[in-house]
């Protein structure tokens, strides 16, 4: 249970400068159920976007896509319910407890100063977790299914007396069980403590997109650490490098794709990575795992309280001195009014 080889890309405390400090993640993340990922709204379309196959496969086709906002959403409000159930979400400037994607952040809580904000009255803080939009692995065509939804008579069946079929209310169209998305996350100077709670985030979240009892179940896996001080390759690149593989190795690629088999060919893909420009260090399985056994032993019942109220109180100092500067300002505008 250590995360020390990652001691060199870790900040030792949080600051407000950035020094280069860089960590990527490989996260694959799976349907594990119907998956519904709209721009916006009922009846627009499924996010899909239309790329070169692979780096030696020019053809193209259309991927769906998984927009950042779809991933990082429900990851910052998985956090926030722990940090809401410890009291640890702030009070707004106006009383009002942190939001997410209101005018009024707190600027105060782990979330704010890990995920970034920007307030309405001039404040920001940048993220320093950073994420693109994933691809999946198989075309739209392969991975989308329709099912019609049918007006039922009131005898109960979709046929009136007559034996006509009923009209189709609707088309709904959806992401099958079992598609892949391969996705590249960075964090830039973040500490240990800050390093745990992005990764229980990934980790623990399990419902994406359109949500209900039945749809948007996904499942994160983390695939690869990287240290270093640039960013890994993106994640359309290791999506493209990933179907050249299955391409070179004649194996097929329609769904479902074995998970074995994708794992595999991931692994093969980003095991060059470390020769890249700025990327220092890759973890090993063993010490992969042992930072996953790290992050479940600082997530689990018995720690989860004590983790994330340390993590809390390492900001305690910015807290004050953001508090001085607000006050200030506000002497300054009275002052000016006057
Ligand atoms: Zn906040």
């Amino acid at each position: 249970m250590s995360i020390e080889q990652l001691t060199p890309f870790f900040a030792p405390t949080y600051e407000n400068f950035p020094k280069g400090r860089t960590i990527g993640l490989v996260v694959l993340r799976t349907s594990l159920s119907e998956l519904i990922l709209r721009t916006e709204g009922t009846g627009e379309p499924m996010c899909r976007e239309f790329v070169q196959a692979g780096q030696t496969d020019k053809r193209v086709v259309q991927r769906l896509v998984m927009t950042k906002r779809k991933q990082i959403a429900p990851e910052r409000r998985k956090g926030r319910e722990h940090l809401r159930a410890q009291n640890l979400l702030r009070l707004n400037k106006d009383g009002v407890a942190c939001a997410l994607n209101t005018n009024a952040p707190c600027e105060m809580c782990i979330d704010c100063f890990l995920y970034g904000f920007a307030a309405g009255g001039g404040g920001a803080q940048k993220s320093r977790v950073w994420t693109e939009d994933a691809f999946s692995i198989l075309t739209a065509t392969e991975t989308l299914s329709d099912r019609t939804i049918n007006a039922i008579f009131e005898n109960g069946t979709m046929r009136d007396e007559k034996g006509n079929p009923s009209t189709a209310l609707n088309t709904s169209e959806y992401i099958k069980p079992g598609v892949h998305f391969l996705d590249v996350v960075t964090l830039k100077d973040v500490t240990a403590d800050e390093f745990r709670y992005v990764l229980g985030n990934i980790l623990l979240t399990s419902r994406y997109g359109a949500v209900s009892s039945r749809v948007g179940r996904m499942e994160n896996q983390i695939l690869g650490i990287f240290g270093g001080i640039a960013e890994l390759p993106s994640s359309l690149e290791l999506v493209q490098a990933v179907h050249d593989h299955f391409i070179i190795n004649n194996k097929p690629l329609e769904h479902p794709l074995d998970n074995g088999e994708l794992i595999a060919a991931t692994q093969a893909v980003i095991s060059s990575w470390t020769t890249r420009r700025g990327i220092s260090v890759q973890l090993s399985n063993d010490e992969l795992e042992a930072v996953i056994a790290d992050i479940d032993h600082h997530w689990s019942d018995a720690e989860r309280e004590v983790f994330l109220q340390r993590l809390d109180a390492s900001y305690e100092s910015f807290r004050q001195v953001s508090e001085k500067k607000s006050k200030g300002k506000k002497k300054e505008t009275v002052e000016a009014g006057n």
